[in-house]
C-alpha cells in the first residue's frame, strides 16, 4: 500500500477511558491505514504494551504515550484546563508513575463526589455501576456520563456534560491538576515528548490562550503543539499551524478518539499529524534528551 497521510497520535483505550482495548483499537487503526499510532490514555501507560505488541503484529508504528490533565491559570481568561500530551516517556520513572498513581487514586474520589451531586440533582445513578464501567481502569467523566445515559435519563452525550457534567455545570468535580508548566516538565524529566493537546478549547467554551502560556511551556521543554485535531476544519488547523510557527513548535495531530460513536465525526484518523512532523517526533525519541 503507498501512502502518506500521517499519523493519529491521539487515541484512547480501555486503560482508560475509551471503549477499546489497546489490542483492538490498533487492529482497527491498521486497517484505517494511518502510518502511525499513539495511544494516549489519561493518567496512565497501562494499555502501551499490549499496543505496541499488536503494531508489531498488524505492521503499525505504535509509539507510547500519556495525556495529563493540567491548569493554566490565564491572565487573561482565568482557569483552563490544558492536557498535555507526552510520548515516549518512561513509565518506570518515578515523578511520572507516582503522579500517575496519584491522579487514579484522586479520579474514584472525585467520581465519587460527583455522582453524589447528582444524586442531589435528582440523577439515580450509583458510583458502584460507575466503577463498573471503568472496570479498573482511569476514573473519568465518560463512564460518569455512560450511566447517565444507561440510566435513561439522557440519550445524548454533548446534553450529558452540558446539562450535567461538563465544567461548567453543577455536577462538576475537579481533580487535582498539575500547573501546565510543571506537566511539561514532568514529561520532559521521564524521557518524553511534551505538546500541548487540542489549543482549541479549555473546557469553558474558550480555546487556550496560548500567547500567555506557550512562552513559559516552552521554557519548560514544551517541544510540539495538537494542530490537527479532531473535526476542525482546514482553516481553524492553518490558525493553529500558524501559531505553532511563531513559537517554533512542531505541529501535531490525532483524532482523541475514545470508540465508535463517542463524538460525532471522530474516527481514527480523522486528523492526522503529518509524515515529516511525524518524523521528526520520532527522532526526538530517538535522540534522548
Ligand atoms: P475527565 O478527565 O474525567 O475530566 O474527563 C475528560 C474527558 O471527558 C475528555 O477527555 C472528553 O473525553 C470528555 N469530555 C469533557 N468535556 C466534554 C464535553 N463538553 N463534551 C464531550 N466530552 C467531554
Ligand atoms: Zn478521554
Ligand atoms: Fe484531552
Ligand atoms: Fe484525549
Amino acid at each position: 500500500m503507498t501512502k502518506s497521510i500521517g499519523a493519529d497520535l491521539h487515541t484512547h483505550t480501555n486503560a482508560s477511558d475509551g471503549l477499546l482495548s489497546p489490542g483492538s483499537l490498533v487492529k482497527q487503526a491498521a486497517s484505517s491505514g494511518v502510518n502511525g499510532l499513539a495511544i494516549t490514555d489519561h493518567d496512565t501507560m497501562d494499555g502501551v504494551d499490549e499496543a505496541v505488541k499488536m503494531g508489531l503484529e498488524a505492521d503499525l508504528l505504535v509509539i507510547p504515550g500519556v495525556e495529563l490533565s493540567t491548569e493554566f491559570i490565564s491572565p487573561v481568561l482565568g482557569e483552563q484546563t490544558v492536557h498535555v500530551l507526552g510520548y515516549f516517556c518512561d513509565p518506570k520513572n518515578p515523578g511520572l508513575s507516582k503522579h500517575m498513581a496519584y491522579q487514579r487514586d484522586n479520579r474514584v474520589n472525585r467520581a465519587q463526589e460527583m455522582v453524589y451531586r447528582l444524586n442531589q440533582l435528582g440523577i439515580a445513578v450509583e458510583f458502584d455501576r460507575v466503577k463498573e464501567l471503568a472496570a479498573g481502569a482511569t476514573v473519568g467523566r465518560p463512564h460518569i456520563a455512560r450511566a447517565i445515559i444507561e440510566a435513561g435519563y439522557e440519550s445524548d452525550w454533548g446534553k450529558v456534560f452540558d446539562k450535567w457534567i461538563g465544567n461548567d455545570a453543577p455536577a462538576y468535580v475537579s481533580h487535582r491538576k498539575l500547573e501546565a508548566v510543571d506537566g511539561v516538565e514532568m514529561i520532559r524529566d521521564s524521557g518524553g515528548v511534551p505538546v500541548i493537546a487540542h489549543p482549541y478549547y479549555d473546557f469553558h467554551g474558550r480555546s487556550l490562550d496560548l500567547e500567555s502560556m506557550l512562552p513559559l511551556a516552552k521554557e519548560a521543554g514544551l517541544i510540539g503543539l495538537e494542530v490537527y485535531y479532531g473535526v476542525f476544519s482546514a482553516s481553524e488547523h492553518r490558525q493553529y499551524a500558524n501559531v505553532a510557527e511563531k513559537y517554533d513548535l512542531l505541529a501535531t495531530g490525532g483524532s482523541d478518539f475514545h470508540g465508535d460513536g463517542v463524538q460525532e465525526g471522530v474516527y481514527i484518523g480523522c486528523s492526522l499529524c503529518p509524515d515529516e512532523n511525524f518524523r521528526e517526533l520520532c527522532s526526538y525519541a530517538n535522540a534522548g534528551d
